[in-house]
């Protein structure tokens, strides 16, 4: 009896320790991509490959609703249903030089409060990604972040970019929301 005891108080004590790695784990991870959560900035990646020219705007959700939990009111739902509507839009967030001609081939967004099926756990975040095709990427001179448009509540917004002119970081505002290739 006495050793059985013994064992299963042994067994008790690595399941802790199993669960609390597990759980350090899991608090590690997030969701993916480490960045702060900060309200009125977000961050972006640009890379230009060939023809494909990919943005990824990760950011809390402040930037973009005045809410980060899930909607209570009619009125939050309201606004919750127009930015999804928004988010089809690449244009709504980056615009692309014209003369690049660059054609929106994917749009994706990703936020804890587009699943209200699960339950919404602290602040909630924002990650779009955004793909293009560009048939005359030698002409994309410049990135315009509308994201950035005066009136929105993202007010800075970090970019990181990596492409053929070679890599280059800039923190863009609503002053100056041109992100300059060139
Ligand atoms: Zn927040």
């Amino acid at each position: 009896m006495r050793v059985l005891a013994k064992s299963s108080c042994l067994g008790r004590l690595l399941l802790a320790a199993v669960s609390l790695t597990v759980s350090s784990l899991a608090l590690a991870d997030g969701h993916g991509h480490s960045h702060p959560h900060a309200h009125g900035q977000a961050n972006a990646e640009v890379s230009l490959q060939g023809k494909v020219l990919k943005v990824e705007i990760r950011g809390a959700m402040d930037n973009f609703l005045s809410f980060e939990h899930a909607p209570k009111t009619d009125a939050q739902h309201a606004q919750l249903t127009a930015l999804q509507d928004q988010l089809k839009d690449a244009a709504w967030l980056v615009v692309p030089a014209a003369q690049a001609q660059c054609k929106v081939t994917s749009v994706k967004a990703e936020s804890a409060l587009f699943d209200l099926s699960k339950p919404v756990k602290g602040h909630a975040d924002l990650d779009v990604d955004i793909a293009f095709e560009c048939a005359n990427p030698s002409a994309l001179t410049s990135l315009r972040f509308s994201s950035l448009d005066k009136g929105r509540r993202m007010k800075k917004l970090m970019v990181a970019y990596v492409g053929p002119s070679g890599q280059k970081a800039v923190t863009l505002t609503q002053a100056k929301p041109v992100l300059e290739l060139k």
